[in-house]
């Protein structure tokens, strides 16, 4: 969005002598020779294109991609990243096309550009808490490539760097769209510094006089506590010395914003948010951090209950670091956080994202489940491999790979299944623009309603006084919602058109076995009417329209009665999925799905109708492969009936602990059917897998629930197709 520009002759092309561009090639000096050669050419070009811009501060615009790209090289990313930043705006602003830049620097890096240009496009519009949550998860689905997200942020931060010739109100929206959309996106990353950074400089140009204000006393106050200060810092640097520990003490500043918030949030004074002391003592290695706490330890008391060892147990997202809160000089309270060189790289800089700790309980447990796989993929590579480009290779963002985000003609932003149709944005928007829809504009295209939608697509339903709602709809919408909507819809209409669909659907899948529905003698046709209870072959078809019975299951069942296929199995168990009276069914035991899960089930050979979850990784191949033998099913409400699925419990291991576990799942009315010993750390954690009987998500869920309580649960969750 850098509109920020304006022509003139009189230009002049920064060259490659520039002092700014030979501290930036400095920079780099991490890449290989033949790679910086590479950003050289990218320069070259971006200039170029840029050529005759200006920003509006009167320099060439060029600086703004050097800039952008000079904090990339201070991240150390690799050469696609950095060439994708200094060629960040040429599509937006230039006639320069993709394909010209995947000719001259590949396919990555153009992939990158296009990435940014879209996200561009994109126009944050209403300022409600959950629209903002929205706005970042589409920003973050539509980026696929954390570079992307990188390089948006180095760029935002630029812009607000810049500000000063812009006008004032354009100045504001970008700040408040940067407080509420890109600093978070920045803390959740783990970017601690450039999160503040935003932070700090949006709320220097929303309130300029606050900020100022606030700058001023923190000014004063770092004369006031200079002494308090340095004798803390004296006294710690003198104990590390006696100790023999090398280490380097900081004292932590707040920032602006955080001081601002804190008074405001919590009506503190600003005396009172600023009497707490922080240090940091950055030490060689792990060892020398238990040294240098056992050395603060004996130099000031600490505080009960306040000392928290990350390093032993790192946070989920990585973070590692000694904490603890010790008593200094006047009993002020000084908060301590001992670390590595390392530890202290990935808690400034580091992608690792915060999700799970700030906004778990407000997203709901789906987030987190997701987020918290995202990030074991994420540790799990970062551990493998020192070589940050590789790294970041490997991490193409798949954080909402079950959502797509897209908008109504009012810039609202709906959240969807993925792979759900105009038809099921229709209904999510009102029943009656779904019954009454026939066709959909999708980014200004007319476009057939049963069009996929993807991330960022803008979505006009256009709707007839006298449509209704089309039984063929039910083969492709996603959404539970649309589906119940059609049926009820059908269900009033006439049988008449439910039957002939019927009809043709059980048609179709017969044809799909290699059997024409004329060609089967009537016998068959006789013995399934006797069997499902149903008195005309009119109302199996009418079952069927109203998607009462499964099409594929009365197909097959057909011909078992010919002796085209073999009778499968019929259980004994009450029928748990929709429209599959008188077929076997599984479910599967990878995933081991239970009612209120999104679920699909294929017809196996011997085994009948096998259940798993969406979600489920063990069929992710066969149903992009063969996704004809996909159906989707539906639960069918069961009263009273329990199903068996396995969760995962990490627990120190304490006495006590086990029966602790056991009495609580009991105490929430379920079974334990099986409990299975995962690893054992000596003396420290055990990880357990239960198997458990539960009614439904909402029963799993108030079970998980009452397991977090147990002070020595330290994580779990559902095991998913394992
Ligand atoms: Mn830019």
């Amino acid at each position: 969005m850098d509109a920020d520009t304006a022509t003139s002759p009189e230009h002049r092309i920064p060259t490659h002598e520039d002092p700014a561009f030979r501290v930036f090639i400095d920079s780099l000096s991490y890449l290989k020779p033949d790679e910086l050669a590479l950003v050289r050419e990218a320069y070259a070009f971006a200039a170029a294109a840029h050529a005759g811009q200006k920003r509006y501060s009167g320099e060439a615009y060029i600086t703004h991609p050097l800039a952008v790209a000079g904090a990339l090289a201070e991240w150390q990313m690799d050469v696609q990243a950095v060439i994708a930043a200094l060629l960040h705006d040429v599509m937006e602003d230039t006639s320069v096309t993709k394909a010209q830049i995947a000719e001259r620097f590949g396919r990555h890096v153009a992939e990158l550009v296009d990435g940014l240009s879209k996200l561009d496009k994109i126009e944050f519009q209403s300022h409600q808490e959950a629209q903002a949550e929205n706005f970042r998860k589409m920003l973050m689905a539509m980026a696929r490539d954390l570079r992307v997200v990188l390089i948006k942020l180095a760029d935002r931060l630029h812009n607000l760097q810049t500000m000063s010739h812009v006008r004032a109100e354009k100045r504001r929206r970008i700040a408040t769209e940067t407080l509420e959309i890109y600093a978070p996106i920045a803390n959740r990353l783990g970017l601690n510094k450039v999160f503040r950074q935003l932070q700090d400089l949006s709320f220097e140009l929303i309130h300029p006089l606050r900020a100022k204000v606030i700058a001023r006393a923190l000014r004063a106050a770092r004369g006031n506590r200079r002494e308090l200060l340095s004798r803390i810092l004296d006294n710690v640097n003198g104990k590390m010395a006696e100790a023999g520990i090398q280490a380097m003490v900081f004292g932590r500043e707040k920032s602006l914003y955080s001081i601002y918030r804190k008074m405001e949030e919590k009506r503190l004074s600003f005396s009172q948010v600023l009497d707490i002391y922080g240090f940091r003592v950055v030490v060689r290695d792990v060892p020398t951090c238990y040294l240098a706490l056992g050395a603060l330890h004996a130099l000031y008391k600490p505080v009960p209950g306040k000392f928290k060892d990350y390093i032993a147990i790192p946070k989920v997202n990585g973070y590692q670091s000694l904490h603890t809160t010790l008593i200094g000089p006047y009993g002020t309270p000084i908060e301590v956080q001992i670390r590595t060189e390392e530890m202290h790289h990935v808690a400034q800089e580091g992608v690792a994202s915060h999700w799970l700790y700030k906004d778990a309980e407000q997203s709901g447990a789906d987030l987190q489940k997701k987020t918290a796989k995202w990030l074991q993929s994420l540790l799990e590579l970062q551990s493998g491999t020192r070589d940050s480009a590789e790294f970041l290779e490997h991490v193409k963002i798949d954080l909402f790979p079950d959502e797509v985000y897209v908008f109504t003609p009012k810039g609202q932003i709906m959240e969807l299944p993925r792979g759900a149709t105009a038809v099921d944005f229709a209904y999510m928007v009102h029943t009656d623009i779904g019954n009454r829809c026939v066709a959909a504009r999708i980014n200004q295209e007319l476009m057939p309603l049963r069009t996929e939608l993807k991330n960022g697509d803008q979505v006009e339903i256009i709707t007839a006084a006298h449509a209704n709602p089309n039984p063929a709809w039910l083969s492709y919408v996603r959404t539970g919602r649309a589906r119940s909507k059609i049926r009820h819809f059908l269900k009033a209409m006439q049988h008449e058109e439910s039957a002939q669909l019927g009809e043709n659907l059980l048609g179709q899948e017969l044809q799909h076995l290699g059997v024409q529905a004329a060609a089967l003698p009537e016998t068959c046709w006789e013995e399934l009417m006797r069997e499902s209870g149903n008195r005309s072959l009119k109302e199996i078809y009418t079952d069927i329209g109203l998607g009462k019975r499964i099409a594929a299951v009365v197909a097959r069942r057909l011909l078992a009665k010919d002796g085209v296929m073999t009778e499968e199995p019929v259980p004994l168990s009450t029928v748990v999925i929709r429209g599959t009276e008188g077929m076997a069914i599984q479910l599967a035991q990878c995933c081991c799905p239970i009612p209120g899960d999104p679920i699909i089930g294929s017809i196996r050979k011997g085994q009948g109708l096998v259940v798993h979850t969406h979600d489920c990784p063990g069929i992710r191949k066969s149903r992009s492969s063969e996704p004809k033998k996909w159906i989707d099913v539906e639960w069918q409400p069961a009263e009273g009936k329990l199903f068996e699925t396995r969760i995962r419990v990490t627990a120190k291991n304490a006495r006590g602990v086990l029966a602790a576990m056991a009495a609580a799942i009991a105490d929430a009315n379920s079974n334990i059917e099986n409990i299975n010993m995962e690893e054992k750390t000596p003396g420290l954690y055990t990880t357990l897998q239960f198997t458990i009987q539960v009614a439904n998500r909402g029963h799993l869920a108030r079970i998980l629930r009452s397991l977090r309580l147990i002070p020595e649960v330290v994580r779990i969750g559902r095991v998913r197709g394992e």
